[in-house]
């Protein structure tokens, strides 16, 4: 990760929100510098995904899903 204290503070700041929370699949709200994100968890799977560009080009965990995982 890049800044690991940029989760902390997604989420001291109220940044991430549970927007929806099933039996498979919990589903986060992480408000980046520029963009909202979509974080989700899948249950089966054990699984994080975050649709911001970091993620997708690393394939590695990006702040937002960091700042899920604090937020619970
Ligand atoms: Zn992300």
């Amino acid at each position: 990760m890049r800044d690991p204290n940029k989760a902390q503070r997604l989420v001291d700041g109220g940044k991430v929100r549970k927007v929806m929370d099933t039996q498979n699949r919990t589903h986060f709200s992480v408000e980046g510098d520029t963009d909202t994100h979509s974080v989700i968890y899948d249950k089966r799977k054990a699984e994080w995904t975050c649709d911001c560009r970091y993620s997708a080009l690393t394939n590695r965990e990006c702040s937002h899903i960091a700042a899920a995982k604090i937020k619970g």
